[in-house]
């Protein structure tokens, strides 16, 4: 039976682990924001699943009082479908980092975007490897200069929501971690949106690459001018990398895979095959 939470607080979502993340870590605003969000949803925890893979942010599932699934490395999305296709009454969370999804994940984010599959996704980007000890990722910068890299990153830099918003997301944002209230306000419309949400979080890995003053600098939230049903526009301000624009870029309604495949077996119930032979015959 739902155990429904009346009035809840993010306490209420917070697990008896305590996060094992060094301190600084960005992943602790993105948590908080995750129990805020949640809270303010009132989503009953056991109806409730947090689904990662491998990596520093994907420890997260551990420290919520949620269901959860630490997957493996890069598998969180399938994972995630495919829980939603079997249960489509859970509230699916999807958390992981920007190697987990941008790198050996990558492939599956395309199709997760063309199913519109009814999860909310967070990737929690730092730009580098955290948990390997500091390895460039996809969304590290060109030149960047690491132990995996000495003589600076040769490959050009991954940008998360221009690539959401050309594979078609229904529902694109980004929020920073420094900013956990507007963080959990983007948590909470990612859930509510019917549909592939993709919430980018901005957070920092003090331990290997960027510090909070960083990206303090360079974030910049989307002036409330924007239509967010503007894909042209999204686009444009995706494409401004010198400033981190954090809000809703684009959100869209279109049918949801899940919507749409149970409906297919309600239908299938009452299929009449004579009536199918008869018509075609
Ligand atoms: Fe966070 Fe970086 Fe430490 Fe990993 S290594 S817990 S990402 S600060
Ligand atoms: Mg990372």
């Amino acid at each position: 039976m739902t155990q429904t939470l009346i009035n809840p607080t993010p306490k209420d979502y917070k697990s008896e682990v305590k996060p094992t993340w060094c301190p600084g870590c960005g992943d602790f605003g993105v948590l908080n924001a995750a129990f805020r969000g949640l809270a303010e949803l009132k989503l009953p925890t056991d109806q409730t699943v947090v689904v990662s893979g491998i990596g520093c942010s994907s420890r997260f599932p551990h420290f919520m009082k949620t269901f959860g699934f630490h997957s493996v490395h890069g598998r969180a999305l399938p994972v995630a479908q495919g829980l939603k296709m079997a249960r489509p009454d859970l509230n699916v969370i999807t958390v992981g980092g920007d190697g987990d999804f941008f790198s050996i994940g990558a492939g599956h984010l395309i199709h997760a975007a063309l199913r519109n599959i009814d999860i909310t996704v967070v990737v929690m980007d730092n730009e580098i490897y955290g948990l390997t000890k500091g390895q460039t990722s996809p969304t590290s910068p060109h030149g960047h200069v690491t132990k995996s890299t000495p003589y600076g990153l040769l490959a050009s830099q991954f940008n998360p929501i221009a690539t959401a918003l050309s594979l078609n997301v229904s529902f694109v944002a980004r929020g920073y971690s420094a900013k956990p209230k507007d963080l959990a306000t983007l948590i909470q419309q990612g859930v509510q949106h019917k549909g592939f949400s993709f919430i980018h979080a901005l957070s920092p890995c003090p331990t290997f690459y960027h510090t909070f003053d960083a990206w303090d600098a360079a974030v910049t939230p989307i002036d409330s001018s924007h239509d967010s049903h503007d894909k042209a526009k999204a686009i444009a301000l995706a494409l401004e990398t010198e400033k981190q624009y954090t809000g809703i870029f684009y959100q869209e309604e279109r049918p949801t895979m899940d919507q749409a495949a149970h409906q297919l077996v309600q239908e299938s119930k009452s299929f009449d095959i004579a009536q199918y032979m008869q018509r075609y015959a």
